[in-house]
Formats: structure tokens, sequence, C-alpha cells
């Protein structure tokens, strides 16, 4: 059993690879959940936040995994697994998505779970963190058999979930129809009943509980961040170049948006392939485009390169917006940008991270510039409890009020600390949980 010091004993500290130890995490440096506890470890360090904290945040309170049989539309039954993961509820009921994907594991669960709880300190809503998923690929079942996977999952996890306890929301591979089949599975299967769905999920379609903004909110606060963060680094939006990794989602909506500031989108990459224009490609053809074909690759009006070029092509900015782990030291080598804004989690390993401070490549961290899915989320969740809708001008303006301040809170806790902007936003994030720790403190 690991000993924890009373919260107001402040006990002497341990390094972060002495917590990692302790909680039993492996001391593997290509690990998902050791790269992105070690990065709020490390923050904790120079806070020199009290060791019962750091330990209580390096675990996930619960992790969940279930089994379940769904028969396909041959006849023959499958069976599969799925995820949720909640990391931590100290500032209010566990929050994050729903990863459909063939390659989904506890422990990418167990990270994305462990983020939220830290972009939701940061961003400053009443959440926890939470993850889940289906080892699913969706792309290879009908619509039918997703039908039947999503309401099945949701039955088996019902008892874990609920609209103050914990509020799934879409994320790779999921999307607005599973948020309403999982919020008419779960109303359904509710002991009340009521006719108050949205409340249990977020990310739902507009007709049944969703909010206006909240498909692009997460693109929107990737441009809201780069927004209020670029002059600092002498670049204006309005004369920038970028390049996009990953045109689901996240990457074509921070594209749209930032073109409209008048950002040029020169090159992009997703899991078909690498494409580049220098005159520029309109993300809004190209997004067009990509949900009529399913990816980039053949688009006509821009060139296919490789790998290595597209990481080479100069640009002011790059948004990777696909999957974690994906700027490693070889890409990080090759980047040729000055900013690195953070559309998708954990995109960059800790050795891609050190390449690039090296290269003073400056990082603009998830936990800040991906948070605008989860505020408008949030925003949601408000709506669905007060039963009301807001228009979109009010959901883009309160959501650029939350960006403008994490930003802010940001910036201050790097000047406060002198570190980079990772650690940076990571002890602003953990200001917030201790004081809600103080004044808590731990029962019994
Ligand atoms: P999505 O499924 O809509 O898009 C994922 C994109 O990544 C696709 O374009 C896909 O082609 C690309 N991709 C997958 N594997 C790839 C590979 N090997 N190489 C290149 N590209 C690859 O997902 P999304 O919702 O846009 O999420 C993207 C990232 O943003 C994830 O890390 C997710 O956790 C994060 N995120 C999403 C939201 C949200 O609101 N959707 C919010 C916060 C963070």
């Amino acid at each position: 059993m690991t000993t924890m010091t009373a919260p107001k004993a402040h006990a002497a500290e341990q390094s972060s690879n002495g917590i990692l130890h302790d909680v039993g995490l492996p001391d593997d440096p290509n690990n998902l959940y050791t790269q992105t506890v070690g990065s709020m470890l490390h923050a904790a360090e120079i806070m020199d936040l009290p060791r019962y904290l750091r330990l209580i945040l390096a675990q996930p309170k619960n992790e969940i995994m279930v089994h379940f049989p769904v028969k396909m539309d041959s006849g023959k039954y499958e069976l599969f697994k799925g995820y949720r993961v909640q990391h931590n509820n100290a500032l209010g009921p566990y929050k994050g998505g729903l990863r459909f994907h063939h390659d989904v594991h506890l422990d990418d669960v167990k990270s994305l779970a462990f983020l939220m709880t830290m972009k939701c300190s940061l961003v400053g809503v009443p959440y926890g963190g939470g993850k889940g998923g289906i080892k699913v690929d969706p792309r290879k079942h009908s619509a039918t058999e997703m039908e039947r996977i999503v309401r099945r999952f949701t039955a088996a996890i019902a008892h874990q979930i609920g609209p103050d306890y914990d509020i799934p929301a879409p994320d790779v591979g999921s999307n607005s129809q599973h948020m309403a089949w999982i919020a008419d599975t779960y109303t359904f299967l509710s002991e009340i009943g009521g006719h108050n769905p949205g409340a249990v999920i977020t990310g739902k379609p507009i007709e049944y509980g969703g909010s206006l903004g909240r498909e692009k909110a997460t693109g929107q606060g990737v441009v809201d961040t780069l927004v209020e963060m670029l002059p600092e680094l002498k670049l204006k939006p309005e004369t920038s170049t970028f390049s996009v990794l990953g045109f689901g989602n996240v990457g074509s909506w921070s594209g749209k948006i930032f073109q409209d500031k008048g950002a040029k989108m020169t090159a992009v990459a997703d899991h078909t392939g690498f494409i580049r224009n220098d005159k520029g490609i309109d993300a809004n053809d190209l997004a067009a485009y990509v949900h009529q074909k399913g990816g980039v690759a053949g688009y006509s009006k821009a060139t296919t390169i490789s790998k290595e070029e597209f990481y080479k092509t100069q640009v002011d900015v790059f948004i990777p917006a696909a999957l974690e782990q994906m700027i490693q030291e070889p890409e990080a080598n090759m980047l040729n940008c000055k900013v690195v804004a953070e559309g998708a989690n954990a995109p960059t390993t800790p050795a891609g991270e050190r390449i690039l401070q090296k290269r003073g490549i400056e990082v603009l961290p998830a936990i800040l510039c991906n948070a605008g899915g989860v505020t408008v989320s949030y925003f949601e969740w408000v709506q669905n409890k007060t039963f009301q809708t807001w228009e979109l001008e009010r959901v883009d303006r309160e959501l650029n009020k939350h960006m403008v301040k994490a930003a802010g809170r940001t910036r201050d806790a790097r000047r406060k600390y002198n570190c980079d902007l990772r650690t940076a936003a990571y002890a602003a994030a953990l200001e917030r949980l201790q004081k809600a720790y103080e004044a808590r403190g731990i029962f019994p």
C-alpha cells in the first residue's frame, strides 16, 4: 500500500520517478501514460506540490473495462472490449470523450482521462477528468452494427455514468449520431426515465439536445489560442502559413477557422496521405473532399508529397490534430515551423519536445490549445440542465472568454515558475486542484 502524508503536512518531496515507482507505474520512457503523467510531475516538482497530491493525481480513481457481445448483420456474434477511466472528480463530475478505434488500449484511455482532469482545471470548467472507448474500427461496421455496438456498450457502463457523475462526449472515431444513441439508451435504461437525455452526454446532434458551436469548438479553441499567443511570438494570424496533421474534426475546423483569420494552409496529412500546395489549400474545399472520399489522398488541387516533405514544409504554425505520440525525435528534427499548436492530445513525446525546445520551436500545449471542445461540452450540459438554447454568438463569445483566461493563466505561470509553456499550463491547472484539495481535505 502507498502511504500518503496529510494534506497540510507537505512532507519532503520525492522526484517524479519516485512517485511513478510508488504508484506501480512502469519505468518505460515510451509508455504514453508515463509520458503524460511525467510532464505533470515535472510541473509538480517545480511548484513544490505536496506529495499526497502527486500520488493522488498519478493514478486514476477508477479503471473500468467491459466485454460485451453484439450480433453482427451476418447473424454471428462478436465480443467487444470497452473502457471508461475516471481519473479525478475533485472539481466536478468526470468528463471526457469516447474513442472508437481498433487500437485503443487501457493506457491510452488512462492518459486521455488524466489530460481531461488537467484541461478542465486549466480552462476553468467545473469538471474532473474521464475518458473511454471501444476497441472497434467504425469504418468496418455497417450503421446498424455500430448502433448495436454503441447501445450495448452504453448498457455495459450505464451504472458508471450519469448527468451529475460522469458525462462522456465524442473523440476520435465517434460522432454526434453515436452520442444520440448513447443518450437514448441511457434514458431508456434509467430507472427514473425522464425527458432530459442531454445531460448524460455531450456532442449530441443539435436536434437532440446538442449545442450550437460544439462541432467546431475544439478547432475554434485552437484558433482562439493562436490569436492570443501568436503576437508574443511576433507572428500575426493574417500573415501566417500553417500545416495540419490529421484532417478530421479538430484538424479541419482548425484549418477552416484559421483560414478565416487570413492564415494560409499549405500542407495537410492524414492516414491516407500527404499533400501540399504553396499557393494555399482551401480548408473548406478539402473538408468537403475528405467528407466524400474519406481522406486527403487524391485531392487534385494539391501535390502528393512524402512524409518527409510534409514535415519539412516551411510554415509558421504546425497543427498536429491526429493521434498521440506522432511527433517523436525524427519528426521534431524535420519540422520547419515556429510554433506547434497541439490540437490533438499528447501528440508530442517528451523526447520530441526536447528537440523542439532546443531548436527554439514554441509548443502550445494540448491542455490549453484543445480545451475548446470540453468548454463547449460544458455549455451544452448547462443548456440541457437548465432547458435553454444558446445562440451561436453567445457560445463563441463565452468560449473565447475561457480560452483567453486559460492562456493568461498559462502565461502567468510561465512567468512565476520561469518554465516552458507545457509545464506552465500544468502548474496553473495544479494550482486550482491544490486549492480544491486543501479546502475539502480527504475523507475521512
Ligand atoms: P477524427 O477521428 O475526427 O480525426 C482524426 C484524424 O487523424 C483523421 O483525419 C485521421 O485520418 C487522422 N489520422 C489517424 N491516424 C493517422 C496517422 N497514422 N497518420 C496521419 N493521420 C492520422 O478525430 P478528432 O476528433 O479530430 O480528434 C483528433 C485529436 O484531437 C485526438 O487526439 C483527440 O483526442 C483530440 N481532441 C478531440 C476533441 C474533439 O472535440 N473532437 C477535443 C479535444 C481533443
